[in-house]
């Protein structure tokens, strides 16, 4: 599963050893962060410097973290026991969806069913999946979140994913980044490769950039948005590696 780890993030290292899972996870409980969605990383921030300084924790209690706002998953306590729910932490793992969870995004559903992926990956298809609230007297996760997980998790789109052609896709992806290498996308750059971008911008941000194949002030404002929130060089500029991160992290 690709994930920002705790190190790209800046996870505080208390010093204190994670412990690891002594019994298999049976199960994933879904949870919310509560607070904004903005700004991901500096959440995740947030919140592990919440439950290490103020409530004594050796991390952040989450498992893992999905943002809506970009589609990241964050890597919380990771394949380590989490904090998050009490009574199951020792055979669950813990997802939160960053922000109120009343919010769900395309992005984040989809991200969110990639680490439902990723757990059952590594642990086994038969793990079930719940909300906080079917264990403890808690609003958590918020009811569009917590209807979503009731539901199966269904996901919006107008095309099956399995039935894409991925290595297609991948050379695809592939060539186009050659020719950013030699012709990187910047400010007063035509074409089709900019209103791709334009338009993957558009689900990866709140923005609304007119898809029209121009690279103007606003797609440039955008671009820097974006590299902000990964660790990339933040010059307003679309080459290969900006171009990846856009479709991949
Ligand atoms: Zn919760």
């Amino acid at each position: 599963m690709e994930m920002i780890k705790r190190k790209e993030w800046g996870a505080i290292e208390s010093g204190r050893r994670l412990s690891p899972f002594r019994i298999k996870p049976v199960g994933i409980v879904v949870h919310h962060t509560t607070g904004a969605s903005q700004d991901p990383a500096s959440r995740v921030r947030a919140h592990d410097r919440y439950h290490v300084k103020s409530l004594g924790w050796k991390s952040i209690g989450y498992n893992f973290l999905i943002s809506g706002e970009t589609g990241s998953i964050f890597e919380g306590r990771g394949w380590h026991q989490g904090a998050a729910t009490r009574g199951q932490n020792y055979k669950t793992i813990s997802l939160a969806y960053i922000g109120s969870g009343d919010e769900l995004t395309d992005i984040g559903k989809q991200s969110f069913v990639k680490a439902v992926e990723g757990v059952r990956k590594k642990y086994g298809d038969h793990l079930w999946v719940k909300c906080h609230r079917d264990f403890a007297k808690t609003y958590c996760p918020a009811d569009q979140l917590a209807a979503w997980v009731k539901q199966g998790m269904p996901l919006d789109v107008s095309v099956n994913p399995k039935r894409i052609d991925m290595y297609g896709v991948k050379q695809y992806f592939l060539d186009i980044s050659r020719t950013l290498t030699r012709k990187p996308l910047k400010r007063g750059s035509r074409g089709k490769y900019v209103a791709m971008a334009q338009k993957q911008l558009n689900a990866r941000l709140p923005v609304n950039l007119v898809v029209d194949g121009i690279f103007g002030r606003n797609t440039r404002k955008a671009v820097i948005r974006f590299q902000k929130q990964h660790p990339i060089a933040d010059d307003g500029i679309i080459g290969p590696v900006t171009w990846r991160y856009l479709w991949t992290v």
